[in-house]
């Protein structure tokens, strides 16, 4: 299996900024986008009461509102079917819990919350982070007494 069939959550993405669903177990239907018959409308965002509907920009990073899709957060959906409801084009499907995370894979075609971890690399890079190997024992002893020497020098 190649790197690119593998996915993860996207640590960048504004979605993990926002509350998550409450409860331990999870709600008995979530909703799933089929995003082949979705027309990027947005009318379903309005709707949800946990925010939990995520735009997936179009393939033009200069007009991403042309062919854009969206995605549910299927960590925060509390399965209200409001979305399968108000969706236009009859689109949004819910499922059981567990049969969920199934289709899902089969009906998302772009996600910005779940992408492979070549892509979490890149999006890393392009933040600015590195991740420092934690410091063995004498490493931490050598920068200390560095430090300190630089302290009396002052
Ligand atoms: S089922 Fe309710 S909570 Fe889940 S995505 Fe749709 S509107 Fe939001
Ligand atoms: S209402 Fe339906 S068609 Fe419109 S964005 Fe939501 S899922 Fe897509």
């Amino acid at each position: 299996m190649s790197d690119d069939n593998v996915l993860v959550e996207n640590p960048f993405h504004t979605a993990r900024l926002k509350p998550l669903r409450k409860g331990k177990k999870g709600p008995q239907l979530l909703a799933v986008v089929h995003q082949s018959g979705c027309t990027g409308c947005e009318i379903c965002i309005a709707g949800c009461p946990v925010d939990s509907i995520e735009l997936v920009p179009g393939p033009d990073s200069t007009n991403p509102g042309f062919k854009q899709t969206v995605e549910i957060d299927l960590a925060r959906c509390i399965g209200c079917q409001n979305c399968s409801q108000d969706c236009p084009w009859e689109t949004i499907m819910m499922y059981k819990h567990d049969d969920a995370f199934k289709i899902w894979g089969h009906e998302t075609f772009k996600s910005e919350l779940y992408v492979s971890p070549n892509t979490v690399d890149k999006l890393t890079e392009e933040h600015g982070i590195k991740f420092d190997p934690p410091q063995t024992e004498e490493e931490n002893t050598e920068s200390n007494d560095t430090k300190d020497s630089e302290e009396s020098a002052s």
